[in-house]
């Protein structure tokens, strides 16, 4: 009991610094009989707690609101008792499969509790062993309950219901399972947003109140909707009280993966604006794209990293729009063709326009003026991003002949994974005797001097699974190799992962993905103000995962996430620019603009 003590007041002290974890389990079925299947509804999603009405009548024990909708075939027997000893049975003796999962089972007495619960101790009698203390379906009584003085003339299985306001003895007390009152006695707050100060520091007292005692909480007749249920939880309630079963299961349910707490923030970069107003020469393109990396991404990054984020030193921004030719909603193929060669082309082709026509792309166009190009991505390299760089395909998934496209128009660094397209398209050895380092090895990074290609798919597992630096190392190692080029240098590099978070829908595979595109962002930055003739770009091909934070809290890196969709959105992604020529970044434009706005810089340079 002190342990559960500790912990109940441990969840209540600590619920804005640490994430809480809330499941099913806390789910409470209010009415539950009211549900269009009674008790399996909320059951299937591993409810914690149902609650249903209970009237005596005729010797028999009946669920319903009201004594006058009481129904002959609606016995407590069939509708509840006969459905839970068949799991207990069937599950060794416990409710759920998880043997360390209990339910808790909420009967609110509408009829005197004499002879109403004696009625009930007969039915459930047979079934003891199954009921706490000794089984994990817990029986709670509410609504007519005895008087405290008289709890302990039921049996051991019979908990009962307790109320904030009352004094119970030592002994009542530990007959008391749950203690409970009306939301509307501490506040009318109405769901939207959060409760004035003065009802907050009620619910807060009362919830507080109640964990001392070593017993959880129940607020009946709260606001039921998504964000009263996790205001109700940032409050450290045990029981969510709802009509919405499914609803509320859906969102328990998915929990584990809404949230993220970030343990290792950094300080970002501090830029000098060298040259951030100016329109001289440009010498080095750097593209970063992050992948599915909407505004709800990056704010969960700079929630996460504690409000701040290299992201957040830029000034010059605009918006890219992303349709595809062929639909409202891109994919990488069409978004990233748009940025390589200035071309609206249909969802899936690569590097070739609407009518599946090859075009050029920026590297290709720019190699033989004498500039370094460079394309490195977190993710397979014959992915659609990187690909639509060096590609002309019809369709994203040709991957061996994407590979073999390389050869038709090289680039001189290129890093990601993918080793196995190019060993399948066969042309490993020409590349090398063009004179261009090929490597399947991580380790052999620092030697390798370009012309290379480093492709190791154990380096492009996401940040969650320990891919470590491999991002900004690829990327600084590739500075070092171009730093000294004369013409310049054009590199594409990609956080191709904070798509597949979002695909996956796990806040946080998106946030770290994000905060490490982020420090990618702070090392072009870097060396931007090194040299002044460099213009950064970081821009998305398109959002992923409908994403919106339905809470966070910047001081504790904590960011709770709520997809709409496991795919991509049509909204428009941020472009942000730095260095000479930003300016002409802001605005909102088509992301075919942005090949346009970057050749159009290339070309003051190199006619
Ligand atoms: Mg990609
Ligand atoms: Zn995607």
């Amino acid at each position: 009991m002190k342990y559960l003590i500790l912990f109940l007041l441990g969840i209540q002290v600590s619920f804005a610094q640490s994430v809480i974890k809330y499941s099913t389990s806390n789910a409470h079925s209010h009415n539950d009989y009211e549900q269009s299947i009674p008790f399996q509804l909320a059951y299937q999603q591993g409810f914690g707690s149902v609650e249903a009405d209970l009237y005596y009548r005729n010797d028999s024990l009946f669920v319903s609101h009201e004594w006058k909708d009481i129904q002959s075939d609606r016995t407590f027997s069939k509708l509840y008792l006969q459905p839970i000893v068949a799991l207990c049975e069937k599950n060794g003796g416990s409710i759920y499969k998880d043997k360390s999962k209990p339910l808790q089972f909420l009967i609110d007495l509408k009829t005197p509790a004499d002879p109403s619960l004696t009625a009930l101790v007969r039915e459930l009698a047979p079934y003891e062993k199954f009921l706490a203390p000794k089984g994990n379906v817990k029986i709670v009584i509410s609504g007519n309950t005895p008087k405290p003085e008289n709890f302990s003339k039921y049996p051991a299985y019979i908990f009962f219901d307790g109320r904030p306001e009352v004094n119970y003895t030592k002994e009542q007390l530990e007959r008391v399972g749950l203690i409970s009152q009306a939301f509307a006695k501490y506040s009318k707050w109405n769901g939207k947003g959060i409760p004035v100060e003065k009802d907050k520091k009620a619910l807060v007292e009362v919830i507080s109140k109640i964990h001392a005692l070593g017993k959880p909480a129940r607020l009946w007749a709260s606001p039921d909707e998504v964000n009263a249920w996790k205001v109700m939880m940032n409050m450290g309630i045990d029981y969510i009280n709802t009509d919405k079963v499914t609803e509320l299961g859906a969102y328990l349910s998915k929990r584990k993966n809404a949230e993220y707490k970030n343990n290792e923030s950094y300080f970002p970069y501090q830029p000098t604006y060298l040259n951030n107003d100016k329109t001289g020469k440009v010498k080095n393109i750097i593209l970063l794209i992050g992948d599915g990396m909407g505004l709800a991404q990056i704010y969960s990054g700079l929630t996460a990293n504690n409000g701040r984020l290299n992201l957040s030193g830029f000034l010059n921004i605009g918006f890219s729009k992303t349709a595809s030719s062929d639909n409202y909603i891109t994919d990488s193929a069409a978004g990233a063709t748009a940025f390589a060669t200035g071309k609206k082309t249909r969802n899936r082709a690569i590097g070739v326009d609407s009518n599946l026509v090859a075009v050029p792309s920026i590297t290709t166009l720019v190699r033989p003026k004498g500039m370094k190009t460079a394309l490195i991505s977190a993710g397979d390299i014959t992915d659609a991003t990187p690909a639509a760089f060096y590609a002309h395909r019809p369709e994203r998934s040709m991957q061996t002949e994407i590979a073999s496209d390389f050869s038709l128009n090289p680039v001189d660094i290129m890093i990601g994974s993918g080793y196995q397209h190019f060993v399948k398209a066969g042309n490993i050895e020409i590349i090398k005797k063009g004179g261009v380092q090929v490597s399947n090895q991580w380790s052999d990074l620092a030697g390798m001097k370009a012309p290379f290609i480093l492709l190791d798919s154990s380096q492009t597992v996401s940040k969650l699974k320990g891919r470590g630096d491999f991002l900004v190392d690829s990327f600084k190692k590739t500075l070092k190799s171009f730093e000294s080029s004369p013409k310049g240098f054009f590199i594409m590099a990609e956080g191709a992962q904070i798509d597949y978070g979002g695909h996956a829908n796990i806040m946080p595979y998106v946030v770290t993905e994000m905060l490490d595109f982020d420090r990618l962002v702070g090392e072009a930055l870097k060396f931007a103000d090194s040299n002044g003739e460099t213009l950064v770009i970081v821009t998305a091909d398109h959002e992923t995962g409908g994403l919106t934070l339905l809470d966070g809290n910047i001081k504790a890196g904590y960011v709770d996430g709520n997809f709409s969709t496991t795919d991509h959105t049509g909204i428009m992604v941020p472009v942000f620019a730095y260095g000479p020529h930003s300016l002409s970044f802001r605005g909102i434009y088509e992301n075919t603009e942005i090949y346009e706005k970057i050749m159009k810089v290339i070309k003051k340079q190199i006619p």
